[in-house]
């Protein structure tokens, strides 16, 4: 516990060295000027490389040069020593002068001649504040800490609920969400929006045939190599359900989403993934679209996908149709 004792009398200021002492606290420094505590504390030197060891300064109001509240003013101005306390000494009580201090931001005062049960009272009380303020800080910043850490997880859980576990895509959940979101914005700026519905070929006799486990490492690379066929920011695959994926494609017209489409359905050729029903696995493809309009609705687009869909199974598998 260092304390800073600025006062220009030299009596005055051992006697308050000894008392100081006596109450237990040894680290002291001695100041005899406002010039001098300042130099001390460091707040003269321009790259701000303070002396933060001072954790209570007893101050004298009558000081030559600049006095007690000059100083109290100067030293409460730096940011490091806006918290620390400062006790006034005074040997003039009038309230003009403590008002002045106080405003200056002096925490208490003591008057001359200084009495061993006064200071220790005074100085008492004016540490307990400061702990109990530093304290308070502490908890302030590890409440702030914590707020971070709750808004991130927040932010990952968000993140996960919109993730489908098996396949790490979006889910039915994303999908919902953000296709009307898309759907919306696409009515309002009056652009096309293309839906593809992708759904694997033969795949319950895969999972008969091969099992569940190798029918949900199927499944899970499929959806890496749909996810690959994406090409813009807005653009997004999602798992339908079961072995269904969804795709919507703002801004994207027939003639792009069939692209899109085809690209997908190459990509899941090229996994090369072994299937004794049809020698590799594949997928069918449905795709449709529009310009939003206020006789349609998203799900009517969707269902007409699903049109379509069911025309490239009818005509065979493996092939992609737009409505
Ligand atoms: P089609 O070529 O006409 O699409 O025939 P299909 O067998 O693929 O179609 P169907 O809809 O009859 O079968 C889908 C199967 O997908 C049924 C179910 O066993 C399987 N399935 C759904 N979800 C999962 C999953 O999470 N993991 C695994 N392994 N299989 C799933
Ligand atoms: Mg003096
Ligand atoms: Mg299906
Ligand atoms: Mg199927």
């Amino acid at each position: 516990m260092l304390i800073l004792i600025v006062e220009d009398s030299k009596d005055i200021s051992l006697l308050l060295n000894r008392y100081l002492e006596e109450m237990g606290y040894n680290d002291i420094l001695l100041a005899y000027s406002a010039e001098e505590a300042v130099d001390i504390l460091g707040l003269n030197k321009a790259n701000g490389s303070i002396n933060k060891g001072v954790e209570l300064i007893l101050m004298d109001i009558d000081l030559p040069g600049l006095d007690g509240i000059g100083a109290c003013q100067k030293i409460k101005f730096n940011q490091w020593y806006k918290d620390i306390p400062i006790i006034m000494i005074t040997a003039d009580n009038s309230t003009a002068s403590l008002e002045q201090a106080f405003k200056a931001g002096a925490i208490d005062y003591i008057t001359k001649p200084v009495k061993m049960i006064e200071l220790r009272a005074r100085v008492g009380s004016a540490l307990s504040l400061k702990q109990e303020m530093d304290s308070r800080k502490t908890r302030e910043k590890e409440l702030e800490g914590l707020t971070r850490q709750l808004k991130e997880a927040n932010r990952i859980l968000t993140n996960l609920s919109y993730i489908d576990g098996l396949t790490g895509v979006a889910n039915r959940r994303y999908f919902d969400k953000y296709s009307d979101q898309e759907w919306k914005k696409a009515f309002r700026e009056h652009y096309f929006i293309s839906v593809i519905i992708v759904d694997i070929d033969f795949f319950k006799h895969l999972n008969d045939t091969e099992g569940h486990p190798a029918g949900d490492e199927c499944l899970s690379r499929v959806a890496g190599a749909l996810s690959d066929a994406m090409r813009r920011p807005g653009d997004f695959i999602a798992r339908y359900g079961g072995e269904e994926f969804v795709s919507v494609l703002p801004n994207t017209t027939l003639d792009g989403a069939a692209i899109i489409g085809e690209t997908m359905r190459t990509n899941v050729c090229g996994l090369n993934i072994p299937f004794a029903q049809s020698k590799i696995v594949t997928v069918s493809i449905g795709i449709a679209g529009t310009i939003p309009d206020k006789s349609r609705t998203l799900q009517w687009l969707i269902s007409e996908a699903d049109r379509a869909l069911y025309t490239a199974k009818k005509s065979g598998k493996n092939q992609v149709k737009v409505f």
